[in-house]
């Protein structure tokens, strides 16, 4: 399933993206291309009561709640989501791109000495070149998806 998220959900947007899902987010796009996105087959998440009826009805999810967790929550149960956790950390939060494992030896000088000695798994994302490692904010990025999701 992927999606699309207007510009006012660009927190559900990064939860998604941490899940694994596709989600196409831009704080610059036009109502008329974020419709656009429908006809590629994106479900489209917003919270404009203007949009209802522009597009086929399965294909917009009118977001209500204002807690980004809560819209995640709303969005899995509606959906019938089953997050998948092998999934989880796979996208670039920033820019959606599926990352690609790299080696240590290709990261040396792009993160902190401190991070490249103390680990060696890494991944990057090759649109925006951000590297990617198990730290101690995906811990509790997981952790917190258990407790909103059970997964
Ligand atoms: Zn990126």
């Amino acid at each position: 399933m992927r999606f699309a998220a207007d510009r006012m959900l660009g927190k559900l947007a990064k939860w998604l993206r941490i899940l694994g899902y596709d989600t196409l987010y831009s704080r610059t796009l036009s109502n008329d291309r974020f419709l656009a996105l429908a006809d590629e087959g994106r479900i489209l998440l917003s919270r404009n009561t203007q949009l209802v009826g522009k597009v086929a009805p399965d294909g917009l999810i009118l977001v209500e709640a204002n807690d980004p967790k809560r819209q995640l929550q709303d969005l899995v149960h509606l959906l019938g989501l089953k997050p998948d956790p092998d999934k989880f950390f796979s996208r670039c939060t920033i820019c959606n791109q599926l990352l690609e494992p790299v080696e240590p030896g290709d990261v040396v000088g792009k993160v902190p000495d401190h991070i490249w000695t103390g680990h060696y798994r890494f991944s990057e994302c090759k649109t925006c070149g951000r590297i990617y490692w198990p730290g101690s904010h995906l811990a509790k990025s997981r952790e917190e998806i258990k407790r909103l999701l059970g997964v």
